[in-house]
């Protein structure tokens, strides 16, 4: 009997990817470029064997495959996935379909899918979320190529996804890079969720000077409410856990330094490229940044000291926990809202029709922004797919006004404190820029005017105008 599907590189992903579709009645042929690697992986399989053809060469892996094939390759991001292609290709005959499951720029992955647009066989992009976890037991999955090729794989994909209350968390998104561009704003996401948790943390830590046991148990209440997520669940987690060396708390022996690799950064290129303000993720990466550069913020820590502000100002415990709770949901919002207004910018440039609805159905479980949350998002796009921007659907509306005024009151404490919070103040002042119908882009206008003569159209309608402020006489 041959393989319904085919899957190179048994890597940490590819290997529980591998084992899931196994597991879940399919049978799988298999392929790693260092064959010790299969070897070991099927050995390691157990009971799970007789549903995995783990294969030596290439050629005896596609012969093992069903045509048309699906071929999920799942290897190191890059140069790698274009050598892999190109070795795979002599073996393979019409309709064949290679799936590239890796942490690709969609603009490899575009150029993939048009490097075979003239040939008989075709390509998907594939963005996978959940880590090694959810790639073993159900990860969310984001499909990006032809529909044809879709409906050839959909079966396979739907039964290996997570599910949220029986909904599968896999979806065809649109053609070509729409799956990678997909997984690259869900990685955007997660870092101003990520970022905008960290900030909060540090106004528990170094402004109400709690232990970080202490902290703990704030996130861990917050799991129970509105915030329910896996982010907030695992860092409950991890506040609570102990260093197995000191003893300490496990985060207070944890070098305070972050890297950012591909995704965060792309998902910042792109929305400027696409001219869509996206502070909560820009804030986040340059977080990180910042983070990083650990020697130099000693030095300035030494020559600078740290700000001369008021102590932490004196809050009641219980109110402005709070406080905290509802301005982590309110910034959660404005970070979503400019993720999906990303999207929707690209689905606009590139063709793709991206399914708002959907894409925060299949975000719902499975990938590491997962959340209750993402639930109502959900609701709010299904009544209004189209809407400009998700803070003013009805529902989140509704929750902007309750909850901008802790996330106002939250960041004037920690900014009077002298604690950083970037991303927080990021998403107060989108709020408070998008919402105001008179901003102070006419004093902008006027100063290009007077030094380019851009010109600038008038409030009042009438037809483009210059300034006064030419060397002669008033233009107009
Ligand atoms: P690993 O480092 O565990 O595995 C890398 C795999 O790539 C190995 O099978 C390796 O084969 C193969 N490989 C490397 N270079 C080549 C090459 N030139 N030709 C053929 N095969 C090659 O990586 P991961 O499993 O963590 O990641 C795989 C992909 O999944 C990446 O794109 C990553 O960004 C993405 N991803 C990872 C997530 C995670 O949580 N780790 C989450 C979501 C996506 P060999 O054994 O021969 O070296």
């Amino acid at each position: 009997e041959q393989a319904e599907i085919g899957l190179i590189g048994l890597g940490v992903m590819g290997s529980n990817l591998a084992l899931n579709i196994a597991e879940k009645g399919n049978k799988i042929a298999v392929f790693n470029r260092t064959q010790e690697a299969t070897k070991k992986f099927y050995a390691e399989a157990g009971a799970l064997q007789s549903q995995i053809i783990p294969c030596e060469t290439l050629e005896e892996f596609v012969a093992a495959i069903r045509p048309p094939r699906p071929i999920i390759i799942m290897i190191k991001a890059g140069d790698p996935v274009d050598q892999q292609m190109e070795l795979l290709k002599p073996y393979l005959s019409a309709g064949d379909i290679m799936i590239d499951a890796g942490n690709a720029n969609f603009r490899d992955t575009m150029r993939r899918f048009d490097s075979l647009k003239d040939s008989p066989l075709t390509f998907i992009g594939m963005g996978v979320s959940g880590g090694e976890e959810g790639a073993r037991h159900g990860p969310s999955i984001m499909v990006g190529g032809t529909e044809e090729s879709w409906k050839r794989v959909e079966k396979v994909l739907t039964s290996i996804s997570a599910k949220f209350n029986g909904d599968p968390c896999v979806a065809w998104l649109g053609n070509d890079g729409a799956g990678h561009f997909v997984k690259t704003i869900h990685n955007g996401i997660e870092y101003a969720d990520m970022q905008m948790i960290a900030e909060i943390y540090g106004i528990l830590r170094d402004g109400l000077k709690l232990s970080a046991p202490e902290i703990s148990k704030v996130f861990g209440n917050w799991n129970t409410g509105r915030l329910n997520s896996y982010l907030i669940e695992i860092t409950e987690k991890v506040l609570a856990a102990a260093d197995p060396i000191t003893g300490q708390p496990m985060v207070d022996v944890i070098l305070d330094a972050a890297g950012q690799k591909g995704t965060g950064k792309w998902s910042v290129i792109e929305a400027q490229n696409l001219g869509v303000a996206a502070t909560g993720i820009e804030a986040a990466v340059a977080g990180r940044i910042l983070s990083s550069q650990k020697a130099e913020r000693v030095e300035a820590e030494k020559i600078l000291g740290l700000p001369d502000t008021l102590a932490f100002p004196a809050v009641d415990g219980v109110a402005f926990l709070k406080d905290l709770e509802s301005a982590l949901l309110a910034a959660k919002i404005g970070a979503y809202a400019q993720g999906f207004a990303v999207m929707a910018a690209a689905s606009k440039e590139y063709g793709w029709h991206l399914p708002m609805p959907t894409i925060a159905k299949i975000w719902r479980a499975g990938c590491i922004i997962r959340s209750q949350f993402l639930d109502e998002i959900t609701s709010a796009f299904t009544k209004d797919p189209d809407v400009a921007n998700l803070i003013v659907t009805p529902a989140f509306a509704a929750l902007v006004k309750e909850t901008d005024g802790a996330l106002r009151r939250v960041v004037s404490t920690a900014a009077l404190a002298g604690l950083p919070v970037p991303a927080l103040a990021s998403a107060l002042s989108y709020f408070d820029s998008y919402r105001r119908s008179r901003g102070t882009a006419n004093l902008i206008q006027a100063q290009r005017d007077f030094f380019g003569a851009h010109g600038f159209d008038r409030v009042d309608g009438v037809d483009k105008h210059h300034g006064p402020w030419g060397s002669g006489a008033a233009i107009y």
